[in-house]
């Protein structure tokens, strides 16, 4: 299906350099012509964005998602279960028994089955537009690390696969934030220097053993990381091993400290054993 809302933004820029009742009325004769839709079913909606054209999230699509609410982990943003506790540090179990190596993270959805109806068209079906829906939610959500910002960073894509796939959707999100937020992003600060298979099928062991080595810092960058305040950029965190490369490498670097952000996340890492039990591989 062909995707509207790219059109639409097209068609918004173009009013906005219109006087005001002729952009009004434009918006309009748009609305009437092309009537804004959900960017997850295409059912059409009443609602639109800030750009007057491009529709929001219809009710039904809206109540399927998980957004992450306080209390979450002071540490990696996960969601605090009432029968776990809240330690008076404010930090979880999981971090507790594996202290993570970004400094804080946070995500603006659970990622389940709501979710990824967003994230996958994005990632996987050229739904680009989806990273302006995504990102005023992680701008929310992740307001604390973006104010203490100096630069937003993409995890990078292996140029095998940014080829076949033709965008990195962790960019797309870095440049939809920073039009919100006015920090700058460094798309090529890090690197994949290895293609790594997909990791969905592999222990946490064998991801970050498989991780090992394949991220580094651009060294036509490294001077501007040194000290630099990073909030590294991802669509979701799983297992955190391909984000604990990229926070390794920008440590490494001489980075001040890196905090992570991404749209979506799983409640809780497989294999962390908590309060006794294991969670199965999500
Ligand atoms: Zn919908
Ligand atoms: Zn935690």
């Amino acid at each position: 299906m062909a995707d509207f809302s790219i059109h639409a933004a097209r068609a918004s820029r173009f009013l906005t350099a219109m006087p005001i009742l002729i952009r009004s009325a434009g918006l309009h004769l748009l609305n009437w012509l092309i009537p804004p839709t959900c960017p997850v079913c295409h059912a059409e909606t009443s609602m639109t964005g800030p750009d007057g054209l491009s529709g929001l999230l219809c009710a039904s699509c809206f109540a399927t998602l998980n957004f992450i609410v306080p209390p979450v982990c002071q540490c990696c943003g996960r969601p605090m279960d009432a029968a776990e506790g809240i330690a008076p540090d404010g930090v979880c179990e999981v971090c507790r028994i594996k202290p993570p190596r970004f400094r804080h993270a946070r995500a603006a959805l659970l990622y389940d089955d709501g979710s990824r109806r967003i994230i996958l068209p994005f990632k996987h079906a050229d739904r680009m537009a989806h990273a302006s829906l995504l990102a005023r939610w992680m701008a929310d959500s992740g307001g604390d690390l973006l104010r203490q910002a100096d630069w937003l960073v993409p995890v990078p894509l292996h140029p095998s696969r940014l080829r076949q796939r033709r965008y990195n959707q962790s960019a797309l999100l870095c440049r939809a934030l920073s039009r919100l937020t006015g920090v700058p992003v460094m798309l090529d600060g890090l690197q994949r220097i290895r293609r790594t298979p997909s990791l969905g099928t592999l222990t946490a062991r064998q991801r970050q053993q498989m991780m090992r080595g394949a991220i580094q810092t651009r060294a036509a960058r490294r001077q501007k990381l040194r000290a630099a305040r990073i909030v590294v950029v991802d669509d979701v965190m799983t297992s955190g091993a391909t984000i604990s490369a990229c926070v390794r490498a920008l440590y490494a670097a001489g980075a001040a400290s890196v905090d992570v952000l991404t749209a979506a996340r799983v409640e809780l890492p497989d294999e962390i054993p908590l309060s006794g039990q294991v969670k199965t591989p999500m």
